[in-house]
């Protein structure tokens, strides 16, 4: 857009001044012209569209509707005094109703006239009606009855709404701007692109998204608009990530060495799936290249990420390098510890486990087998980047659920080495693809979307608090066959005190239901002291205890595949990805395992969803999709600071065609010029460079 007139303040607008510039930007954030035109319509009001009175109810906008008055009555008394007419058209009738103006319109609205009405339907006492709509007599000889077109509507805020800036005074704002500036604003994607993408032009797609002509002209503006905020977004990602590979050059795994092949040909207790195969596969790629590798690793819980990066640090260590392994708790570093331990024992690789409770003497022990070289692998929490943490030649740092990690921690283990090392994130709560693409655009995607052979999975059903004994029932069969089992209540802040009244209820339940010395009861949750918690869970670890009752505390770290049933209490509380993730506690034994969510009654239409997804679908990556559908991306871990919440029009969880347009585009322009120095790419680079004032092209962000 052209900086001069289109960064003018937004007081010095017709019609708005000192007093709505003020309240403009405060409530809105409009600080410029250009910030106006930027405030979307965020829908239309449909007004080619002639409805019946049949199809109406009181989930449509503001629909229009042509019909016959049939009869005026005032009704009511001082302030429910109200006209009501019944208004009739060949499928129905409904009453229209004013509790204000009634005189007016008394008087001049005809029984027994045809009217156009437009306005929102309702309900009350059962029956449809609309109160105040706006009102005309029906012409059908005029050319042009009401107006034609898809009016916009604005968001607003009550204050604006005191001094006139309601949406038509926004529209009037809108009008005005155009009308005078419409030449101010300037293409911002070459016309190369334009024309391989079809998409309409900047100005068109500007004055058809506020004013738009028809239904198939919005949706061209709307597609161009959209594709130029996901193109940008990855044309910074992607930058970044050029800069990088630049700017860190990566230690090279030349060979599969000794230490990979035995272990692969004689160690390994089964076959890798083809996923992971191909997970491997693009490791060993990666690490070959001589580009610092930053690999994310998405697979459901049990899909063998574990087997996957051992196999990685085994391939470093094999080219003379040590590895990590950090996890976001103690007690996940423990289990990665143990499993690791049941693949390989310490004369093949030496392995160390470092914590916060690590005893100082054992620390200066790992500290100087870490310099030395001695030492292979070290596994740990957060004191892995603790400055005293020094390594002798760190090649590849492994991080355990990416949530939990920031950029900056991730950056600090980089610094561990001269060369910084590849980084592989594993996570087990899978992303929609079209978030991955922008939350970790800059990282490269690995997918396990397969789970071993064999594994039986888990069978979910969704009961009501009436069936609770059937419930019970079951679970003691599950226990006289020797298995363990989950039951699990939500604890969420806000509501603290009434979440733990229902555990405490629950608990009382549940050891009425299950008496010692038959059944053995584990209880944690967040109250208990570490200690305490840690002294539970190892009870039923080693199986002394049947039933593990617990908050969702939970929900990282135990492994116990003997546990066959994750009950889920008051399931309909707990969001898609949470649910996914406790399910996933079970399930990781031989046997069948079972996900019961038990819920209330009264569900709201999201939680009836959320609840038929669990029980149809064991796929975290669909559930993912689903869990983006219903909450957006504002929910979701990690996005606050990714930009895909400035997003004004395009919506990660349907534009995944768009966002793969813009982003292969991106990776296109980059291949063959890397700096944007081709004249036909000089506007990008200006662009992008206006768009980012504080980030110089040649920095890294
Ligand atoms: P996660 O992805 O949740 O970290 P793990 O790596 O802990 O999963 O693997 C879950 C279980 O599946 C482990 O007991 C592991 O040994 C086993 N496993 C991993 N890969 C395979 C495979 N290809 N075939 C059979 N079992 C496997
Ligand atoms: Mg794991």
């Amino acid at each position: 857009m052209n900086s001069h007139t289109l960064s003018t303040s937004i007081e010095y607008l017709k019609g708005v001044g000192p007093q709505r510039g003020e309240l403009l930007k405060k409530e809105l954030s409009i600080f410029t012209y250009a910030d106006l035109l930027q405030h979307y319509p965020f829908r239309y009001i449909d007004r080619t569209r002639f409805y019946k009175v049949n199809e109406l109810n009181a989930d449509l906008p503001a629909i229009q509707i042509i019909g016959r008055v049939m009869s005026k009555a005032v009704l009511g008394e001082k302030r429910t005094k109200r006209l009501v007419l019944e208004f009739k058209d060949d499928t129905g009738l409904i009453e229209l109703v004013w509790f204000q103006s009634i005189k007016w319109f008394e008087k001049n609205i005809q029984t027994g006239a045809v009217y156009l009405i437009f306005g929102k339907p309702s309900v009350f006492n059962g029956r449809i009606s609309i109160s105040h709509p706006e009102i005309e007599p029906y012409d059908p000889k005029a050319k042009k009855q009401g107006n034609l077109t898809l009016q916009p509507v604005y968001s607003s805020t009550e204050k604006l709404k005191l001094f006139n800036l309601d949406t038509k005074g926004i529209q009037r704002l809108q009008a005005s701007l155009l009308e005078n500036q419409l030449r101010d604003i300037t293409e911002n994607i070459p016309s190369y692109l334009l024309e391989k993408h079809q998409l309409m032009d900047k100005k068109q797609a500007i004055l058809n998204i506020h004013f738009p002509e028809n239904t198939e002209e919005l949706a061209k503006a709307q597609k161009r608009l959209k594709f130029e905020e996901l193109f940008f977004i990855q044309l910074k990602i992607l930058r970044n990530k050029l800069l990088r590979s630049r700017k860190f050059k990566g230690v090279i795994f030349e060979q599969v060495g000794e230490k990979f092949n035995t272990f692969y040909n004689e160690k390994l207790p089964f076959e890798l799936t083809v996923a992971q195969k191909r997970v491997m596969k693009e490791i060993r790629q990666d690490t070959q290249r001589g580009i610092q590798m930053n690999r994310l690793l998405q697979g459901d819980v049990g899909s063998g990420k574990t087997v996957i990066a051992l196999m990685s640090m085994l391939l470093a260590i094999d080219n003379g390098y040590q590895a990590c392994l950090m996890a976001p708790t103690e007690i996940l570093a423990k289990q990665h510890e143990q499993s690791l331990r049941s693949l390989i024992d310490d004369d093949f690789v030496k392995i160390q486990l470092l914590t916060g409770s690590t005893p100082k003497k054992k620390r200066k022990e790992i500290h100087e087998q870490l310099l030395s070289g001695e030492l292979n692998i070290l596994i740990g929490t957060h004191a892995l980047i603790e400055d005293a943490v020094q390594f002798h030649r760190l090649g590849l740092a492994v991080i355990d659920e990416q949530h939990r990690f920031g950029v900056q921690q991730r950056a600090k283990l980089w610094k561990k080495s001269l060369v910084p090392p590849h980084v592989l994130v594993m996570t087990a709560t899978p992303i929609p693809r079209t978030l991955a693409m922008t939350l970790y655009g800059d990282l490269e995607v690995s997918v396990i979307d397969e789970l071993p052979a064999g594994r039986k999975p888990i069978k979910t059903v969704h009961m009501y608090e009436s069936q609770r004994l059937r419930m019970f029932g079951f679970i003691k069969e599950e226990i006289a066959k020797g298995r363990q089992v989950y039951i699990v209540y939500p604890l969420i802040k806000e509501s603290e005190k009434l979440d733990l009244l229902y555990l405490e209820a629950g608990i009382e339940a549940i050891s009425l239901e299950f008496p010692l010395p038959e059944y053995k009861i584990s209880i944690v949750h967040g109250k208990l002291s570490p200690a305490e918690k840690e002294f539970e869970m190892q009870r039923f670890v080693k199986g002394s205890t049947q039933i593990m009752v617990a908050t969702t505390v939970i929900e990282v770290g135990v492994n116990v595949p003997n546990a066959s049933v994750m009950v889920i209490e008051n399931a309909e509380r707990f969001g898609l990805a949470q649910l996914h993730q406790l399910r996933g506690r079970v399930g990781r034994g031989a046997e069948q395992s079972y996900c019961i969510l038990m819920s209330g009654n009264n569900l709201s239409n999201d939680a009836k969803l959320r609840l038929q997804t669990m029980v149809e679908t064991n796929d975290g990556f669909r559930i993912s999709e689903i869990d983006l559908q219903l909450r957006g991306p504002g929910d979701i871990e990690g996005t606050q600071q990714s930009g895909v919440l400035d997003l004004k029009l395009a919506d990660l969880a349907h534009d995944q065609q768009l966002l793969q347009t813009a982003r292969q585009s991106v990776i296109d322009i980059y291949e063959e010029d890397p700096d944007l120095l081709k004249t036909e790419n000089a506007l990008l680079r200006t662009y992008f460079e206006m768009r980012n004032p504080g980030i110089s092209w040649d920095k890294i962000s």
